[in-house]
């Protein structure tokens, strides 16, 4: 059973003392995510591939009086397992431990039928919307578990838990994500300072969205700021001792 927090309205300072990252921060869910988190007091890293995007998102965050983020460029398509390393590094220099990790970034690939996917579109989706996940949550364990009350949340997808036609390799991507979030909440059980969860948003007025659905009535979507409680709660203290479930953001 899927659980939602949509209405959940925090105090402004949940977050205080808090060092998240989130990547996909430059735009459409992660950029409402990260401006909500820094307004209620975190110190958001900001991941993302485009500068500008997340340069935009900092200003943002500066002017509205939140804690000084930080902004940390990275391409998840080509990235090595040192390249996350390195930034873990940079961030065990700045804050010694990380608080949360969002597992926001992600790709739609294309929209077709498994007789005619694309196989390097295939190999980009897993990479960006899988792989990536997979080597950051790896490399920023050690820092996770510096934090005496650590979350980890990974973006599913309704695809990511009931598979339809011509969602390819997305849908396979989150179905990987489920899988990676499940597993990691059992391997880490024992650990009562860290919890793993998954979070579907829903359909959101996004990027993404227009392209899975060029024709349909955006009005009628919900907006990004208007999503944005589960993931407070996620990221914040009062879900302590909640792991491997799976959320709704509506
Ligand atoms: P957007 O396309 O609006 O934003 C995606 C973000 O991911 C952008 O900031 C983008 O950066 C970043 N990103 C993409 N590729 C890379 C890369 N190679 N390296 C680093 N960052 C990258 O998507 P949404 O906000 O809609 O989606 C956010 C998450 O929610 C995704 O995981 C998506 O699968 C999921 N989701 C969204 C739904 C929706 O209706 N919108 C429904 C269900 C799930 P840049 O702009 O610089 O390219």
């Amino acid at each position: 059973m899927t659980q939602s927090k949509r209405d959940y309205a925090p105090a402004k300072d949940l977050l205080k003392d808090r060092a998240i990252l989130v990547t996909g921060a430059g735009d459409g869910i992660g950029r409402a995510v990260s401006k909500s988190l820094a307004a209620h007091g975190a110190t958001v890293v900001l991941l993302g591939k485009t500068v500008k995007k997340l340069e935009g998102v900092y200003d943002e965050i500066l002017s509205a009086g939140g804690p000084k983020p930080a902004i940390y460029p990275m391409d998840l398509m080509g990235a090595r397992y040192k390249d996350h390393e390195n930034l873990v590094g940079a961030l065990d220099k700045e804050y010694g431990r990380l608080d949360g990790l969002l597992h926001n970034a992600g790709i739609l690939g294309e929209r077709a039928p498994i007789e005619h996917h694309e196989v390097h579109i295939w190999q980009q989706v897993l990479q960006v919307n899988l792989t990536a996940p997979f080597m950051l949550t790896r490399a920023c364990l050690e820092l996770l578990y510096k934090s005496k009350d650590a979350s980890v949340v990974f973006t599913s997808s309704g695809v990511g838990r009931k598979a339809r036609a011509y969602w390819g390799s997305y849908s396979v991507s989150k179905y990987g994500i489920e899988a990676l979030s499940a597993t990691l909440a059992d391997e880490t059980e024992f650990r009562k300072t860290l919890r793993v969860n998954s979070l579907n948003p829903g359909p959101v007025r996004t990027e993404m969205r227009r392209m899975a659905f060029p024709a349909e009535d955006r009005d009628a979507l919900a907006t990004p700021e208007s999503i944005v409680g589960t993931y407070l709660y996620l990221l914040g203290p009062e879900s302590k001792g909640i792991t491997g479930q799976q959320f709704d953001a509506q």
